[in-house]
């Protein structure tokens, strides 16, 4: 079996220390390919130099580029021109980590809409994948992707946690899903449960999030506490079970649409 991780903070001080043993535990738990997540600048530099230090042959390891809503206020005249020139490099698979925060409102909302509008607008010029993060923002970032999506290649709501209605709304834009141990949450995430047979099977796509988002249903408890790419497997458990799939076919399925989506290369 095969899995793809669409999201792992690799950069994050609590992994990249021990990144190659965490490594060998994702291949040897068959997730064969992940993408690190840029989540400012200096995160996406950075996860692209993950990329080609930890893998030789430029197969398994890709990284976005972006700024995270939470780092929208650090946006200013030359980011766009900075992140173009990440974003040219080629294991650099996607526009962001970008979007609107209304949760917790790290950075100012006007802030926060500039800069998604500016990465959108790079991703048109680019004709990118967009990787996108909305939490209790779903109206505006609706209307916003309203504006610029027939001119973007695709988009993935990542670690989608909403209700049905910006789901739906989501999926009318033509949107990919990323879903999240969020599922394995018996205190936050069972609303997600009936609809996660709503989202096409060529629209979902699976991500662990790590280090944050450890499966709740994971057993055993790994004694750090954090979550990595070799518990991706929990997450695919967890959906199938609530989409009344095989784990094997949903697999292939959410293996085949990251893969499409981010245009990797095939494993044998
Ligand atoms: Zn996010």
């Amino acid at each position: 079996m095969q899995l793809i991780d669409i999201a792992v903070n690799l950069s994050h001080p609590s992994l990249a220390s021990q990144a190659p043993e965490l490594l060998e535990r994702a291949y040897a738990a068959g997730v064969c390919q992940m993408i690190l997540t840029g989540t400012s600048l200096s995160e996406s530099r950075e996860s692209l130099e993950l990329c080609h230090q930890l893998d030789a042959s430029g197969q398994r390891l890709f990284s976005t580029a972006g700024v995270h809503p939470h780092d929208a206020a650090s946006w200013d005249g030359n980011s766009s021109s900075a992140l173009r020139a990440l974003l040219t490099e080629s294991q650099v698979r996607a526009v962001g980590e970008c979007g609107l925060d209304f949760d917790r409102d790290f950075s100012p909302r006007p802030a926060q809409v500039r800069a998604l509008e500016e990465q959108l607008a790079l991703a048109v010029e680019l004709q990118m994948p967009v990787f996108l993060h909305e939490r209790n923002a779903s109206q505006r970032m609706l209307e916003i992707l309203r504006e610029f999506r027939d001119r973007l290649p695709a988009a993935v709501l990542h670690c989608f946690t909403g209700e049905r209605c910006a789901l739906y709304g989501y999926l009318d834009l033509d949107l990919h899903i990323g879903i999240t141990g969020w599922v394995c949450d018996e205190r936050r995430g069972t609303h997600l449960h009936p609809l996660l047979g709503d989202i096409p099977a060529n629209r979902l796509m699976l991500e662990t999030d790590a280090p944050f988002l450890l499966p709740r249903t994971l057993r055993p408890k790994p004694r750090s506490g954090r979550n990595e790419p070799a518990f991706l497997g929990e997450v695919l458990r967890e959906v199938a079970r609530h989409r009344g799939q095989s784990e094997q076919t949903l697999a292939q399925q959410t293996t085949a649409c990251a893969r499409a989506f981010f245009t990797l290369p095939t494993i044998l």
